[in-house]
């Protein structure tokens, strides 16, 4: 029995690693998940059959299937209803979720199973998954509000002041917790006051970070959670629990580190409740833009040279990568030239632009990253910018009071003609106005994306 258990650990945890190996490519990001799924299954089975060892094993038993048909009837429902634009916020409450989990654990084993522990090493185990699971649980609600639209704007200094209140408080009581001998009662004591304090540290966290500067919080949620299950899985002495969190602690703090170079700030700001916001930029005066006709834009693309598709998240909103492949085809067999330029931030979630491109088996041939072709942009006809705002906004380069200064930017001012597909004069994300939209170089094709493309796949017909 404990050589299958640990044959479907160890094939468990391979097929992790190379599921995330396959996932780092979009075209074999599906295979990837499979793997990691089937993986995954290999890891339930084990966890079933050393609960069979246990005295009360029926109950265990009995318990866990009860559990394991409950998340999986929630999990497919949520997952056959939810919109491809609405994958963001599942991807938080997933990951809320993942902190609840090792938030309980932690709690269970302390008022549960061992009330009093002596041993430090293991009340640091305790109180690290108590703190990292509870904020990130709390932190990955509230980022979930927020990229459903349901808070805005990051304000407050006081929020931010609290936060680096607590995260002081919170850690004085975890080494008082440590290096004092506490009485059974303070003991209790203090980890419920870790335990309430680690729930709005997550929100306080989370609140005033905002704009832009969301995925730099989303990525780094998830390093926590994967942090907070390498906790419980000690706790629990689960080597595959372990190495998961292994997993996606490790991918995560990469991917924020990536996404903190992307847009240009320090983690340490980000780690402490604190953003490089200045001021939400609300300037509304009137502004001039120029309109361009699917006649027009089909023409201009046709007899061009270079083009350069940029994505945004009104892509994902209006399902367009489709549609955008068909007039890239269409632009190949006229002679042209087309590139995909993708902004690590554009979406709603990191690699957003990259699974869209991949759903419509777009070549990763054509896609380029910013670095590659920002000094170059000069050499493009055409910039196509089909939804996207923020990653495009001037604003970032030019003024310092903006709440976006700093980030990088795909520099499309610069290619010979810019077009801007999107429905209205909305602001992006971050909720401030576009200064591309104002250049002379620049026309605005409103529409729905999927729309405006087939409109100009139509008209290329005729030319
Ligand atoms: P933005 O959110 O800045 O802009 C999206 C644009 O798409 C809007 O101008 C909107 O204008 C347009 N749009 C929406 N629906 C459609 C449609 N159906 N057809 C055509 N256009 C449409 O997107 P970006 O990708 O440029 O920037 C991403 C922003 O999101 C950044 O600020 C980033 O920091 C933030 N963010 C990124 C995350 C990530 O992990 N990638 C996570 C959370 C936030 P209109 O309504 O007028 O059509």
């Amino acid at each position: 029995m404990e050589t299958v258990i640990n044959s479907a650990y160890l094939y468990a945890a391979v097929s992790f690693i190379l599921g995330l190996k396959f996932m780092g490519t979009p075209s074999k990001a599906k295979r990837g998940n499979f793997i990691a799924a089937i993986g995954m299954i290999a890891a339930i089975v084990a966890t079933v059959l050393i609960i069979t060892k246990m005295p009360s094993k029926t109950a265990n038993i009995v318990f866990l299937v009860s559990a394991l048909l409950i998340g999986t009837i929630i999990g497919k429902q949520m997952s056959n209803k939810v919109e491809m634009t609405g994958m963001p916020q599942l991807v938080s409450l997933f990951n809320a979720l993942g902190g609840i989990s090792a938030f309980i654990i932690s709690l269970n084993e302390v008022f549960i199973n061992i009330y009093e522990p002596t041993n430090n090493i293991f009340k640091l185990v305790v109180v690290s998954g108590i703190i990292l699971g509870g904020a990130s649980f709390t932190g990955s609600i509230v980022a979930y509000y927020k990229l459903s639209g349901k808070f805005t704007k990051p304000k407050s200094r006081v929020i931010k002041r609290a936060a680096k209140m607590l995260f002081v408080t919170l850690f004085i009581l975890s080494v008082d917790l440590l290096l004092l001998n506490n009485s059974t009662w303070e003991y209790g004591s203090i980890i419920v006051l870790i335990a309430i304090g680690s729930l709005i540290y997550g929100v306080l966290f989370s609140l005033p970070i905002g704009g832009a500067d969301m995925p730099v919080l989303i990525s780094l949620l998830n390093a926590v959670t994967g942090v907070a299950t390498i906790f419980s899985g000690i706790v629990f002495q689960n080597p595959i629990m372990v190495m998961g969190g292994v997993l996606v602690g490790a991918t995560g703090v990469f991917l924020t580190i990536q996404m903190c170079k992307a847009m240009n700030r320090s983690l340490k700001n980000v780690l402490f409740g604190s953003s490089q916001t200045v001021r939400i930029d609300d300037h509304e005066s009137a502004i001039e833009i120029q309109q361009t006709s699917s006649v027009e834009l089909s023409s201009i693309l046709a007899f061009s040279k270079n083009v350069a598709i940029i994505p945004g998240y009104g892509m994902a909103v209006s399902q367009a990568q489709q549609t955008c492949y068909e007039l890239h085809k269409k632009l190949i067999a006229k002679g042209v030239n087309v590139n995909y330029i993708i902004h690590p931030v554009a979406g709603r979630m990191p690699g957003h632009m990259n699974v869209l491109l991949a759903e419509a088996n777009i070549d990763y041939k054509y896609i380029k990253e910013m670095d590659e072709v920002n000094d170059v942009m000069e050499r493009f006809d055409v910039a196509l910018i089909i939804g996207a705002n923020d990653v495009v906004n001037p604003l970032a380069e030019d003024d310092p009071d903006s709440v976006i200064y700093g980030m990088p930017i795909i520099k499309a001012y610069k290619a010979k003609h810019v077009v801007v597909m999107k429905r209205g004069m909305s602001k992006g994300y971050s909720g401030i106005r576009n200064t591309l939209f104002e250049k002379t170089n620049c026309k605005i094709f409103f529409g729905d994306a999927n729309d405006s493309l087939q409109k100009i796949i139509d008209e290329l017909k005729a030319i």
